[in-house]
């Protein structure tokens, strides 16, 4: 499956999995946008692409914030030809009860999850139209996509809500070329989930061990963590694929965790 001569703006991807994604789909011949709201690191990872033979470019992007991804999306037109794959992956983790969760952590939640999925789609979606060539869109759901666990309301609602997106953004863009689909990983090893170990700890008043064994991996088939490496190739399998036989589907990356 190849993405040479493609285009693919990647959310999020100066870290951890979005990171990872961008590097599976250069290594595949795409050029790739590095779009984050940190921008050093961006430009970190954009030139350890290049430096490696690849093609990438760093923008900064806030995907909640619609100027912000309107240019971000009309440089990557500009100065790479088009643009043919989204990955909109960019997210944050906020635990708490949901007695104690405080209502503006609540609308930074949805505002980066699913602002941020419908904006970038919205002005990627538009080019794919415009060029002819239509386009694949992945968005970044997650297990709890399908699945809720205690201290994630707002994680889990902006997950759902992903799938929805999803399905609707397969049956408008179908005609016209562009697939949609979600990739729901269980736990990966990222800086998200390494901050999530000790609050979820103190939050449940168990150890990080007990964490990481009987909350995180309790219901894999093996007890393993899902790597960077595994999302990003269900990615690249994802957005490379050459039929719309594949669109509005979800994913998931898990170990067995779930098995929907
Ligand atoms: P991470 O913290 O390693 O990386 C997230 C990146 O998103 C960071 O570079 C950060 O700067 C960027 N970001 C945050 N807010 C942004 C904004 N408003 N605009 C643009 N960029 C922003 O996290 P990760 O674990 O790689 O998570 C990436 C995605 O994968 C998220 O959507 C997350 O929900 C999802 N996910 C993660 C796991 C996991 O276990 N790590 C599991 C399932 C799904």
């Amino acid at each position: 499956m190849s993405l040479q001569n493609k285009v693919a703006l990647v959310t999020g991807a100066a870290s951890g999995i979005g990171e990872q994604c961008a590097r599976k789909l250069a290594n595949l011949g795409a050029a790739v946008v590095i779009a984050d709201l940190n921008l050093e690191n961006a430009q970190k990872v954009a030139a350890s692409i290049v430096a490696e033979g690849g093609k990438a470019i760093a923008v900064a992007m806030d995907v909640t914030n619609e100027e912000a991804v309107n240019a971000g999306v009309e440089r990557a037109v500009k100065e790479l030809g088009g643009i043919d794959v989204l990955v909109s992956n960019a997210g944050i983790q906020i635990v708490a009860p949901i007695d104690e969760y405080a209502f503006s952590d609540w609308k930074k939640m949805l505002a980066i999850h699913l602002d941020g999925a419908f904006l970038t789609t919205k002005a990627a979606i538009r080019h794919m139209y415009d060029s002819k060539r239509g386009g694949s869109i992945v968005y970044m759901g997650s297990v709890h996509s399908h699945e809720a666990s205690k201290l994630k309301s707002a994680y889990v609602t902006a997950k759902h809500g992903l799938l929805g997106l999803a399905r609707v953004v397969a049956k408008e863009g179908g005609p016209r070329g562009v697939r949609a689909n979600v990739v729901c990983p269980g736990f990966v090893r990222t800086p998200l989930v390494d901050k999530q170990i000790p609050e979820q700890a103190k939050a449940l008043g168990i150890s990080e061990e007990e964490v990481v064994k009987n909350v995180m991996l309790k219901e894999t088939v093996d007890g393993e963590f899902t790597t960077v490496e595994d999302v990003a190739n269900t990615v690249a399998f994802l957005a490379g694929f050459e039929s719309a036989a594949l669109t509005g589907q979800s994913v998931i990356v898990s170990h067995g965790w779930s098995m929907k």
